[in-house]
């Protein structure tokens, strides 16, 4: 996409992918959006435990995977965990309050796994996390901003040494 910035780093542990994750929490303003590739086991829930946790939620996060959304509000911002994948149409994400959680007027944060089943309803901007698994233990961690709000998220996140992401001028 144009106008879109992209930063990548490599992790070796579980550890490492929340201890990166952790470093986004400072950054997010309600209404953010966050949307999570990657395969089954590439480590999305444990992006999500890592900002969670760095945002103050003190209950555990678990996968969202049969519940479909998973909120917690313990922390400084409220945070409203999707996973659209056992969803077959469109209409049943207006039971689960998806649209309000992604226009960019939500209270809270939404993290979104299985996403692009829906395309025709991705969130208007977005912040996308796309997780590779290389060799065992070691996952590639790609992220990229689709529109305004989260290339501006992108570029201070990056920014942020402890993220260890590269320089990012805005
Ligand atoms: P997903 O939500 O993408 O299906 P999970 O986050 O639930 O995946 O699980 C990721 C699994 O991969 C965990 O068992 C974790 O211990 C393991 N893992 C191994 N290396 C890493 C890494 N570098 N980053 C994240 N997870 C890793
Ligand atoms: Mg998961």
């Amino acid at each position: 996409m144009a106008n879109g910035l992209t930063y990548a780093r490599t992790t070796t542990s579980p550890e490492a992918t929340k201890q990166l994750a952790s470093t986004l929490a400072p950054y997010l303003h309600p209404g953010d959006a966050i949307v999570l590739n990657g395969d089954l086991g590439a480590g999305k829930t444990q992006f999500v435990q890592g900002v969670a946790a760095a945002l103050g939620v003190r209950s555990p996060v678990t996968s969202p995977t049969f519940n479909i959304l998973l909120e917690y509000g313990d922390g400084r911002l409220p945070v409203y965990h999707y996973d659209l994948y056992r969803l077959d149409e469109r209409w049943q994400l207006e039971d689960i309050d998806y649209f309000s959680a992604i226009d960019g007027y939500g209270n809270g944060v939404a993290f979104i796994e299985w996403a692009e089943k829906f395309p025709e309803d991705m969130p208007y901007d977005y912040l996308e996390i796309t997780i590779t698994a290389d060799t065992q233990g070691t996952r590639r961690v790609v992220a990229h901003s689709y529109g305004k709000r989260s290339r501006e998220l992108l570029c201070v996140w990056a920014n942020d040494s402890k993220s260890r992401l590269g320089k990012c001028q805005l």
